[in-house]
């Protein structure tokens, strides 16, 4: 707690937003462990995937990952495997939303210019209307 304290003094709130923050305070974490309520629609032994509380789209979920990784620069080649697994997830929700052939979008934000607001990675799944392109 000390550490965490000086590193927030002297290194700037960023670095805790991120790597350096404790497992148990990550909201995501909770969820998969059901501390905290969401409308869970998958889940395998991997990942778990559950409607976004502020819906940008009819269809807007998250598929994260079981194990905890911040941002997409703390993949590596021990864990990147939960990529395939992610997007799956999302091959298996188009198909439950009849979305496959019309379309939809999946993406994923890192860190701040991003606007990435919560530190375990998460894939949007969004699909249900016109999504137009590029992004703000
Ligand atoms: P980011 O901005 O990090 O890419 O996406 C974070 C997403 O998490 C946002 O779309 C936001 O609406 C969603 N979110 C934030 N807090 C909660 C929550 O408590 N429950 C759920 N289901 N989604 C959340
Ligand atoms: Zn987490």
């Amino acid at each position: 707690m000390i550490v965490a304290l000086c590193l927030t003094l002297f290194m700037g709130e960023g670095l805790l937003n991120n790597t350096m923050y404790s497992v148990d305070d990550c909201l995501f974490c909770n969820i998969i462990k059901r501390t905290i309520p969401a409308d869970i629609i998958y889940e395998t032994d991997e990942i778990i995937a559950f409607n976004d509380i502020n819906p940008e789209a009819p269809h807007h979920l998250l598929i994260i990952p079981k194990n905890h990784i911040a941002t997409i620069n703390n993949l590596d080649a021990k864990n990147s495997f939960i990529m395939g697994s992610m997007f799956e997830a999302a091959v298996y929700l188009a198909k439950k939303f009849g979305v496959t052939e019309s379309g939809y979008r999946v993406v994923m934000n890192c860190n701040a210019d991003a606007g990435q607001t919560v530190f375990h990675i998460h894939l949007h799944f969004l699909a249900g209307r016109n999504l137009t392109w590029p992004p703000g």
